[in-house]
């Protein structure tokens, strides 16, 4: 499916809508809707339950958006996290510069060492137009900060710059010893995060690939130097896992070793993922070396040394970053799950081929007919719901009422007929494989529980 089409379909079915609609929207902000907020926190949910949860070694923390601004001088963004961006004079686009140089030579080159002279002597040479007018009229080429910046200040006039984190993981370093001392941790250990993050990137676009504001999980495990790499290895190979057990095939995943590193990186490695744009980050893993904690117990002042309590030895861990966004996973997700099928009866059906425990809804319930079986049909919702997110609908014939369920992704419908009224029974069908058994009511919730278990 192309992009736009999915956006189309994610609007339809109340997965994704565009953010600020009726002002004629805010591009690249998206409102996840009734369904689509359920699937992303069910992305999100396994994740935390494989990284956090299943992990002794690893601590949750929620840290606050909004953090001392001397965090983002530490941490460098406030001198470097910006982007080499230029305008058409003409059309009035704005773009990355490297990008253009990139999409140009198809990647032969790569502008990631060039000065802004150099990139814009080979913009020159090689005559690169605009790939939006194919205009050749450019503005000088100059860095465009990625950080949002908002003020604070209770006393007018007095007001200091603070920033919309740009990235989650500050919140992680900053608590290092905080989450150690409290948790009696000890080295080996990783700190996990959920939570959204905000850029001001230049060229957004493809719908929640990229886009200003989004949602990160992301750990930091913290280890010494001697172990770094066996743990780099090791969390390459669990976010592998984890996005192929959510449902991704391997043959659209591949791993992509970063030929440029930063500067105190040992090494990075991404998960790409074939989406319809192309092959694509969809997670990094990297190496960090000592900076982030060197970097803020130099700005802090603070020691963030940890002490080894068998040894008594104090060293600064070395850090490994994993990284991926939710919003960016969902996509990829409903990219894999869509399906238009042919049906033996020659009509077609659209499916969201998701993952049970992924699903937005695990199970519809459908009256037959609407005057005779609704009240056993919202008897019947009243249990399940307890369980789990339920959907109830006795709206249309109940072939469109499936392709709808279908279309959303639910897994399983109950259907309430007769049958129901006098013997205790429902009708369960597999969105998959479009079959149907028939259950006693009080083993419905055993029989989901167990297909939706991750
Ligand atoms: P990219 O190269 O795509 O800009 P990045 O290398 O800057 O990504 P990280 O800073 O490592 O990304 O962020 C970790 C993850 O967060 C990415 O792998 C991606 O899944 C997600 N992510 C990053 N930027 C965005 C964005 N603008 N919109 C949606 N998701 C994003």
């Amino acid at each position: 499916m192309k992009m736009e089409e999915l956006v189309n379909y994610c609007k339809q079915y109340g997965f994704v809508f565009p953010g600020s609609e009726i002002y004629g929207g805010f591009a690249n902000t998206w409102d996840f809707g009734p369904v689509g907020v359920e699937l992303k926190n069910n992305v999100k949910k396994c994740w935390w339950k494989r990284f956090v949860q299943e992990d002794s070694k690893t601590y949750g923390v929620d840290a606050a958006i909004l953090m001392n601004p001397k965090i983002w001088a530490a941490s460098g963004h406030i001198d470097s996290f910006s982007d080499p961006k230029m305008d058409c004079k003409k059309c009035k686009q704005r773009f990355r510069a490297d990008n253009l140089i990139e999409e140009y030579s198809k990647g032969v080159v790569s502008a990631e060492g060039m000065t802004n002279e150099e990139m814009m002597k080979y913009i020159n040479d090689n005559h690169i137009v605009c790939p939006n007018c194919h205009g050749f009229n450019w503005s000088d080429i100059r860095q465009f900060k990625l950080m949002f910046e908002t003020s604070r200040g209770t006393v007018e006039g007095e007001k200091d710059t603070v920033y919309l984190r740009p990235e989650t993981c500050q919140g992680e370093y900053v608590n290092f010893l905080n989450v150690q001392r409290s948790m009696r941790a000890k080295v080996p250990f990783a700190i996990a995060q959920i939570g959204k993050s905000f850029r001001n990137e230049i060229t957004p676009g493809n719908f929640l690939f990229r886009t200003i504001e989004f949602e990160q999980m992301e750990l930091q495990k913290f280890c010494k130097d001697a172990q770094a790499m066996d743990v780099f290895n090791d969390y390459k190979k669990r976010a592998l896992q984890f996005v192929e057990d959510l449902g991704l095939s391997s043959d659209k995943l591949r791993f992509h070793d970063h030929d440029k590193l930063a500067h105190y990186a040992k090494c990075a490695c991404d998960i790409q993922y074939q989406f319809p744009i192309g092959w694509e980050e969809l997670n990094g893993i990297h190496h960090r070396g000592t900076w982030d904690l060197s970097r803020h117990s130099e700005y802090s002042g603070e020691k963030l040394e940890y002490l080894d309590p068998d040894t008594n030895e104090k060293y600064l861990p070395t850090i490994i970053e994993y990284s991926i966004g939710a919003d960016r996973l969902t996509l990829a997700l409903l990219c894999e799950g869509y399906q238009k099928e042919k049906l033996a009866d020659g009509s077609e059906r659209e499916v969201m081929h998701l993952l049970p425990a992924l699903a937005p809804y695990k199970v519809a319930v459908l009256p037959l007919i609407k005057k005779n079986h609704s009240a056993k049909a919202m008897e019947v919702f009243n249990l399940l719901s307890k369980n789990f997110s339920t959907t109830y609908d006795e709206t249309a014939n109940i072939g469109k009422r499936y392709r709808r369920e279908d279309a959303i992704g639910t897994p399983f419908c109950v259907t309430i007929d007769d049958n129901t009224l006098t013997s205790n029974m429902v009708t369960i069908r597999d969105r998959d494989t479009m079959e149907q058994i028939s259950l006693r009511i009080e083993d419905v919730v055993p029989y989901i529980e167990e297909k939706i278990k991750f």
